[in-house]
């Protein structure tokens, strides 16, 4: 089996453009991939575009193998484009032998994955407002949520703003009870010494994790921000461009939550980075935000690992046509996902849908904004 070609679709979600890749092949089989790019859409389009020359007439049936050329042809270096082409070549052995993604990876250890919500916070930075939201999706059946109530702040944050940030935390706690796990993201927005004081100010509402405090490139600064801070736990990982750099983390022996990004990583290397945690006795959170093609990619990982800990979703958070655009991708039910079982992935994308949602130039998360958690494109 050979690729013929490489295409690539921008589906306009209003809060990030989505971008997916499809390989189509000598046999007819075609698979599916994501290259999704937050601010940088343009730039991951030329990505897949730059990378046809290498990858075009490989066998798409060996993943992990054509991501290592690709990696070769860039300097060693990861790219989102690599990673939509490697996702996709997953989808199509998986067709290609009638068996879930997961079962290429060792089969599954459950059915059903916890799920945590995320993206329900769409309206103003209040703490009534986050605390009927909450309330609406524990009644929903969900069992934990994610949420930064930070603001648009950057580095430092100002007395005012930290102290909304806190009665929002508390506001949630009490609408929610004790039983509900709350992951508090905070979007590497703090110096350590900030984050530091966060940290132990959000302790007594016992979240689940502090997500990212500084920035995630800096291992140093996050294991000296997770040593302050115990026994609030530190989440990162989502930007994490390179596996050696959870090996550097995973040394430190005091973060043990790690949240791999499919779309940075690939697949075959974030199934390896699950490894590495394992091996350092940590828990794996996927990071998920792109579309829900990557929940679908998220479940079959999740069902494949020993140490799981959630899963993260936007499902209750999205546009309505989104299901039309991406069919049989797995929904939310009770606050759990339940594990695809189609070949492959189990998505079909709808180019006919898809091309109704065209790019929009103001689809983007200005995370450092205040009001970025309308989500709304401006
Ligand atoms: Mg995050």
């Amino acid at each position: 089996m050979k690729i013929t070609d490489v295409k690539t679709f921008v589906v306009g979600n209003p809060w990030k453009n989505w971008i997916f890749v499809q390989l189509h092949t000598d046999e007819g089989l075609t698979g599916l991939g994501e290259a999704t790019g937050g601010l940088s859409s343009k730039p991951n389009l030329g990505d897949v575009e730059e990378l046809k020359t290498h990858v075009i007439g490989e066998d798409p049936r060996h993943p992990d193998r054509l991501w290592q050329k690709m990696y070769k042809s860039r300097f060693a270096n990861y790219s989102t484009g690599m990673s939509g082409i490697e996702l996709a070549c997953w989808d199509i052995l998986g067709k290609s032998l009638g068996v879930p993604v997961w079962q290429l990876l060792g089969g599954k250890h459950r059915d059903q994955l916890r799920v945590y919500a995320n993206g329900w916070y769409q309206g103003p930075r209040d703490p009534v407002f986050f605390a009927e939201e909450a309330a609406r999706l524990v009644e929903r059946g969900y069992t934990a949520l994610k949420f930064d109530p930070f603001g648009g702040a950057h580095r430092a944050i100002d007395r005012r703003s930290e102290k909304l940030s806190i009665d929002i935390i508390r506001a949630v706690r009490e609408a929610v009870g004790p039983e509900v796990d709350l992951c508090i993201e905070a979007h590497d927005r703090f110096t350590v010494t900030h984050a530091i004081r966060i940290g132990k100010a959000i302790a007594e509402y016992t979240p689940m994790w502090l997500e990212t405090p500084v920035h995630s490139s800096d291992v140093a600064a996050t294991i000296e921000v997770a040593k302050a801070i115990a026994p609030v736990p530190v989440a990162v990982g989502e930007r994490y461009k390179r596996m050696g750099m959870f090996v550097d983390l995973l040394a430190s022996k005091v973060v043990d939550i790690v949240q791999p990004e499919v779309l940075g990583l690939g697949m075959a290397n974030t199934k390896k980075v699950c490894g590495i945690a394992e091996a350092a006795e940590a828990l794996v959170a996927c990071h998920q935000a792109q579309s829900p093609l990557c929940t679908a990619i998220n479940a079959h990982i999740h069902a494949s690992i020993g140490n799981f800990l959630i899963h993260e979703n936007f499902d209750d958070s999205l546009e309505p046509w989104t299901w039309d655009v991406l069919q049989g991708t797995p929904r939310v039910k009770d606050g759990y996902l339940p594990v695809p079982n189609e070949p492959g992935w189990g998505v079909a994308f709808n180019e006919k849908e898809a091309a109704k949602h065209p790019y929009g130039e103001k689809n983007f998360l200005r995370l450092f904004e205040e009001g970025w958690e309308t989500r709304k494109s401006k």
